[in-house]
């Protein structure tokens, strides 16, 4: 048997039919940029987080870069994001011209840690960015109260948590902004690039609405320096059709989670997923073993894909050399660097495919 890590021809297959639909009515009309279908998905897509604003852009980055440039952070300024994420996080600071100061994860939900906040803020500190990583939220109550306390805004990086839940509330809408990717593999993916930004701040949307389109306020009266970072209208169809199946993929998601944790708690040294802050959304299923790389070879000999998020930590990376933190400087990030592991992990999964991993994952430690 032969498990992929995702599998978005599953996904696309079960929706053939509407996604077709849509995307050839897009053609159709030839109505490429900003279209109907893309201020419909944002309606949609803030409906959904229970934001007053969505405003569509070209992805992930481009939603957490246009965040801080609005806020008018730029250089001489800190943005404090977490040590242990997806480098974009960061990427996102840096393309402004502020520096990215890392702060060290929570082992349990391998969020940032609400605890070391307030020894990394320095006069020059702006914001804080809270990533909800592998589908966790992050303790949004403690960084609020800091945020608040030290007058910094707070710009959420939501794109591996879409639907995810903090105290009932979905991610995205508790700081200044929230962020998405609609990366292909996100669990709310286009086919494509897109992202997109959720926000209550009217005035806020409506600066990223310019940015994102040449700094234009009506065609050719440009009132900012800005860019070409569209959402693009067919990309917009997609995620329109998608997002309907959220909330049914999510709580699949939660399931296959729930019996990955069933079947291998006790099994070898293994340390499984904690649900600590909320509702997880399983972007990932992320497992921890003094004997990861064994493991994985292991899996890879049956067919089992699988993939380390993330094998070098962004301030051992070479891109990152110039923030001089050397090794030792975050010791749980730098283990945990070194012993997770993602199974497979999608809505699609079936309870055969599962039941191939979870046997071979005892296998290697029987
Ligand atoms: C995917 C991802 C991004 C970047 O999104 P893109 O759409 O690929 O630009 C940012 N942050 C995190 C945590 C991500 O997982």
């Amino acid at each position: 048997m032969q498990i992929p890590f995702v599998d978005l021809q599953a996904q696309y297959q079960s929706l053939k039919d509407e996604l077709d639909t849509a995307v050839l009515t897009v053609m159709r009309q030839c109505n490429f940029i900003l279209g109907k279908e893309v201020s419909d998905f944002e309606q949609a897509f803030a409906d959904y987080v229970g934001a007053r604003h969505c405003v569509g852009v070209a992805s992930g980055l481009d939603a957490l870069k246009l965040a801080l440039e609005a806020f008018g952070i730029g250089p001489g300024d800190e943005v404090i994001v977490p040590a242990h994420t997806f480098i974009a996080s960061a990427l996102a600071v840096s393309a402004v011209g502020a520096r990215p100061v890392l702060v060290e994860v929570d082992e349990a939900s391998f969020n940032l840690d609400p605890a070391r906040i307030e020894a990394a803020i320095t006069p020059r500190t702006k914001a804080i960015m809270p990533v909800h990583l592998y589908g966790q939220p992050a303790d949004m109550a403690p960084i609020l109260d800091i945020a608040r306390q030290h007058n910094l805004r707070v710009i959420e990086d939501a794109s591996q948590a879409h639907g995810a839940r903090y105290r009932g509330q979905r991610v995205g809408t508790f700081g200044d902004a929230g962020c998405f990717s609609f990366y292909p593999g996100k669990n709310l993916g286009a086919y494509g690039d897109a992202g997109g930004l959720v926000t209550n701040d009217a005035g806020l949307a409506e600066k990223v609405r310019f940015l994102r389109n040449y700094g234009q306020e009506v065609k050719y009266k440009h009132v900012v320096k800005g860019y070409n970072l569209r959402l693009d209208t067919l990309q917009a169809a997609v995620l329109g059709v998608k997002l309907r199946h959220l909330d049914t993929w999510n709580a699949r998601r939660a399931a296959h989670a729930a019996a990955y944790t069933h079947a291998l708690e006790g099994v070898g040294d293994l340390q499984l997923p904690r649900v600590v802050t909320g509702d997880h959304v399983f972007h990932l299923y992320v497992i921890r073993t003094q004997r990861r790389d064994a493991l994985q070879t292991h899996l890879n000999q049956r067919g089992i894909a699988t993939v380390i998020h993330y094998p070098v930590p962004m301030h051992l990376q070479a891109a990152y050399a110039d923030l001089g933190y050397g090794r030792g400087a975050f010791p749980i990030t730098e283990r945990l660097s070194d012993e997770i592991l993602s199974l497979p992990m999608y809505a699609e999964l079936t309870a055969e495919q599962q039941d191939y991993v979870i046997q071979a994952v005892k296998d290697f430690f029987a």
